[in-house]
C-alpha cells in the first residue's frame, strides 16, 4: 500500500510542524551518505547545490554537454511568488487557493499549501544569487499577471526568466562541484534504478559519448528529469526531453501519477505543415496586453488590418469578462480551439488565433506621451512611445515570433494555437517527495504533485526550485537519518550486474533489428496518435482505438527500426531509438488513464462529459483521486487511488466568469 504521508494539523501549520519535528542528520554522517540526482534543470541543480552545500556527496547527471543546457533554460515568463509587492490582494492562502482552483481540484492541498509557502523564499534565494529579475524605476522588484489569478504575482526577467534563473542554480551547483561536493557527469543518461531489499541503491548509467555503461552507488536516488510532453512528438519542450528515467523508475516500481494530465499551452506558434519537429512558444505573458480574437464572420478572407473593430469577437472577453484574456491555460486552449472547429480560425490552415497589440500600443503609447510632455499627440506620436513600452517588456518574444513568421508582430496580430507543454502527470511522490519506492525521489516536472489536472502559468519553475531549495534538504533527512548506518554498497553487488546486463542486452536489441524506420518516424507517428485520440479532446471510442494503434506501433518498432552507428560511439540516434521506446509504452499508460477517467477536467476533455453551454463537466464523486498506475509486466498496470481530501478549499464548478 503506499500513504501520501500527509502531517497532522492545520494545513496552514504542517509545514512548520513537519520542519520542527523531521528527524536530522548530523554533519559528519552527512559526509559519508551518497545521493544521485538525474538532471539538472532547475530541480536537479537546486536540489544538488543545496545537499551539497548540507554536505551530502553528490552525483549529479545530466545528457546534455553542460546542466546550464538543461529544457529549464527555455523558460520565458516568469516565477510566481506570494510577495504581495503589488499590495493588490496577494496572500500565501491566495496563491495556494488560485493554484488548487486552476488545478481544477485535483492536487493535494497540503503540497500545493508548502509551495505557496516557500515561494517568496524562492525570490530571495535567487536575488541573492543575482538573477537579473526585472526591476521598476525604484528599484524594486517587478510583477506581472499570469492566467488564473487576479493579482500580480509573477516575477521575470524579460522573456528570459528560466535561463536567468537556471544561471543562478548552475552557479551555486559548480561552487559545489568546485568544493568537492558535488561530482558532475554530463553527457551522462541514466537507463535504470538499481533496487536492493527494495530501496534505490543506485544507477546504471550510459557514457553518451563513449557507450560505456557504468554503475554508480547512492544511499538515495533522486530523479529531477523533467517532463515528457515529447510522447505528442510536436511540443514546445526542448528536442531532447524525454520520459526515460522516469520509465525506467516506473518500471523498477515506482507508481506513475495521472499519466494523462498534459497541459496544452494556448499561445504557440500554429504548426505550419509536416515538416515541423518543434512548435515554439509565445509566452503567456503576452496575455497581460495581448487581446484574442477571431473574425466574427466564418472564413473570414480578410487580413486582419482590414477588419473592423465591430466584425471582431474577443471570445474571452466575452466568454469570461472576470478574467477576460487572462483566464487559465486550460480554459483559453479550449475557446480557441472550439472557435477554430467552429470555422472562425485564421491563417491558412484556419487553425489559428489573433492575439493582438494594437489596442496596448495605444494605450501605453498615450501614457508616455503624457510623461513626455507631449500635448495632442499625433497617432505616429502615440504608436511610436506604446511601440517602445511594449518592445522593453516583450522584445525579444516578438522577435523571435517575426524571425519564425517572417511577419512583424507590431503591426499585424500575431497568429496562435494551442500545442502541448507541460506535464502534470509524473512519477506519484508522497509529501516528502519520495516515491513508494524508499529512497527514490521525484522532483520537479518528473513527479506529478502540485498541478493537479492543470498547472497554472509561472508555476513550474516556482515549484522545480521549491523541490529542490526548500523542500528536499528536509524531507530527505526523514529517510537518510536511518541510513547511516548503511555503507556503501559495492557496485559488483549482484543486483547492479544485473541491472547492467538489462541495459546492455537491450540496447543491443535496438542496434541489432536492423529494420528500415528511424526512430523519428516511429515517434512521429506515436505523436499523430496521442494529440488526435488524447490530446485536447477524447473520447472512449478513440482511446480504446489509440491503444490498439499504439501496440501496434510498439511490435513494428521492435521489428523494423534501424538504429545507425555503433554502439561503442557517441551516436544520438540510438539514444533516440531507446527514448521513442519508452514513450511508446508510456503513450499506451497515458491512454489507458485516460480512458478510465471519465470526466472532463482542466484541459482534458472527456467528450461525452460537458456542460450544457460546452465548459468541461468534473464528476467529483467517482473522480477525486490522484490514479497512481503500478507496472505489471508488458501492457499491463494496476491502477491505485490517492483520495484527495479537500478540508480548506471546497471544490465548485470552476468560473471565470
Ligand atoms: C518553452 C517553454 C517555456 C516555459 N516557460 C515557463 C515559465 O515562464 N514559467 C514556468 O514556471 N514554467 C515554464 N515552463 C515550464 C518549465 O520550464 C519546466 O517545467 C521546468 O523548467 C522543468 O524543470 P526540471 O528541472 O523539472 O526539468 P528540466 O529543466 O527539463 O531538466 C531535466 C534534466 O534532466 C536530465 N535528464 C533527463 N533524463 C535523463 C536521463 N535519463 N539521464 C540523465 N539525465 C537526464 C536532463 O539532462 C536535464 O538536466 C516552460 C516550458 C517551456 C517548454
Amino acid at each position: 500500500m503506499f500513504n501520501s504521508n500527509i502531517p497532522e494539523g492545520a494545513l496552514d501549520k504542517k509545514w512548520e510542524e513537519y520542519k520542527g519535528h523531521v528527524k536530522l542528520v548530523n554533519p559528519a554522517n552527512k559526509r559519508s551518505i551518497e545521493i544521485i540526482i538525474i538532471g539538472t534543470g532547475l530541480a536537479g541543480a537546486s536540489a544538488a547545490a543545496s545537499l551539497g552545500e548540507l554536505g551530502y556527496k553528490v552525483k549529479a547527471f545530466c545528457f546534455q554537454d553542460s546542466p546550464r543546457r538543461a529544457h529549464s533554460i527555455a523558460a520565458q515568463g516568469g516565477i510566481n511568488a506570494a510577495k504581495n509587492y503589488q499590495n493588490d490582494g496577494d496572500s500565501i492562502f491566495r496563491l495556494f487557493y488560485d493554484t488548487v482552483k486552476g488545478g481544477d481540484y485535483r492536487a493535494r492541498e497540503a503540497n500545493v499549501h508548502r509551495l505557496a509557502e516557500v515561494s517568496a523564499n524562492i525570490i530571495d534565494q535567487c536575488v541573492a544569487q543575482g538573477v537579473p529579475f526585472a526591476r521598476e524605476y525604484g528599484g524594486l522588484l517587478s510583477n506581472r499577471s499570469f492566467g488564473g489569478t487576479q493579482v500580480q504575482r509573477t516575477f521575470y526577467a524579460a522573456g528570459q526568466t528560466g535561463q536567468q534563473l537556471l544561471i543562478g542554480a548552475y552557479q551555486a551547483l559548480e561552487r559545489q562541484v568546485a568544493l568537492g561536493n558535488v561530482e558532475m557527469y554530463s553527457r551522462h543518461e541514466m537507463l535504470d534504478v538499481v533496487v536492493i531489499d527494495g530501496k534505490a541503491r543506485g544507477i546504471i548509467a550510459r557514457n553518451l559519448i563513449s557507450g560505456e555503461l557504468e554503475r554508480h552507488f547512492g544511499h538515495a536516488v533522486l530523479v529531477c528529469s523533467g517532463g515528457y510532453g515529447n510522447v505528442f512528438y510536436l511540443s514546445t519542450n526542448a528536442m531532447g526531453s524525454n520520459v526515460t528515467a522516469a520509465w525506467k523508475a516506473h518500471k523498477k516500481g515506482a507508481y506513475f501519477g495521472n499519466p494523462c494530465f498534459t497541459q496544452i499551452h494556448p499561445t504557440c506558434i500554429p504548426v505550419t505543415g509536416d515538416h515541423q519537429s518543434k512548435l515554439t512558444l509565445m509566452s503567456e505573458s503576452l496575455r497581460n496586453d495581448g487581446r484574442i480574437w477571431v473574425p466574427k464572420q466564418k472564413d473570414d478572407p480578410r487580413r486582419p488590418n482590414e477588419i473592423a473593430e465591430a466584425e471582431r469577437d474577443y471570445y474571452l472577453e466575452r466568454r469570461y469578462p472576470a478574467f477576460g484574456n487572462l483566464v487559465p491555460r486550460d480554459v483559453a486552449s479550449r475557446a480557441a480551439k472550439e472557435r477554430c472547429d467552429a470555422g472562425y480560425g485564421v491563417g491558412t490552415s484556419r487553425q489559428a488565433v489573433y492575439l493582438d497589440f494594437a489596442s496596448a500600443i495605444e494605450r501605453y503609447g498615450k501614457i508616455e506621451c503624457r510623461k513626455h510632455g507631449i500635448d495632442n499627440p499625433t497617432p505616429e506620436d502615440i504608436r511610436k512611445h506604446g511601440i517602445e513600452v511594449v518592445k522593453e517588456k516583450y522584445g525579444n518574444l516578438f522577435d523571435m515570433y517575426a524571425k519564425i513568421t517572417g511577419e512583424d508582430p507590431y503591426s499585424t496580430p500575431m497568429r496562435i494555437y494551442p500545442a502541448v507543454h507541460y506535464t502534470m502527470g509524473g512519477l506519484w511522490v508522497d509529501y516528502e517527495l519520495m516515491t513508494n519506492v524508499p529512497g527514490l525521489y521525484a522532483l520537479g516536472e518528473a513527479n506529478f504533485s502540485d498541478h493537479g489536472a492543470n498547472r497554472l502559468g509561472a508555476s513550474a519553475l516556482m515549484q522545480g526550485l521549491a523541490d529542490g531549495y526548500f523542500v528536499i534538504p528536509y524531507t530527505i533527512g526523514s529517510y537518510l537519518s536511518n541510513e547511516i548506518r548503511t555503507k556503501p554498497i559495492p557496485t559488483t553487488h549482484e543486483a547492479f550486474m544485473v541491472a547492467e546486463k538489462a541495459v546492455a542486452e537491450r540496447l543491443h536489441r535496438l542496434k541489432n533489428i536492423n529494420g528500415t524506420q528511424s526512430p523519428e518516424s516511429f515517434h512521429k507517428r506515436l505523436g499523430k496518435i496521442m494529440w488526435d485520440k488524447c490530446g485536447m479532446a477524447r473520447n472512449e471510442a478513440g482511446l480504446k482505438e489509440a491503444i490498439g494503434e499504439i501496440r501496434a506501433l510498439k511490435a513494428e518498432f521492435w521489428k523494423d527500426l534501424r538504429v545507425t552507428g555503433e554502439l561503442s560511439e557517441f551516436n544520438p540516434e540510438l539514444d533516440k531509438a531507446g527514448r521513442v521506446a519508452d514513450f511508446i509504452e508510456l503513450g499506451e499508460l497515458m491512454c489507458e488513464d485516460a480512458l478510465q477517467r471519465r470526466e472532463s477536467c482542466g484541459g482534458h476533455f472527456r467528450e461525452e462529459m460537458q456542460t450544457e453551454d460546452g465548459e468541461a463537466k468534473r464528476d467529483d464523486e467517482h473522480f477525486s483521486f490522484v490514479a497512481a498506475w503500478e507496472y505489471k509486466g508488458e501492457s499491463a498496470w494496476e491502477m491505485h487511488k490517492e483520495q484527495l481530501n479537500f478540508e480548506v478549499v471546497h471544490p465548485s464548478q470552476r468560473s471565470y466568469k
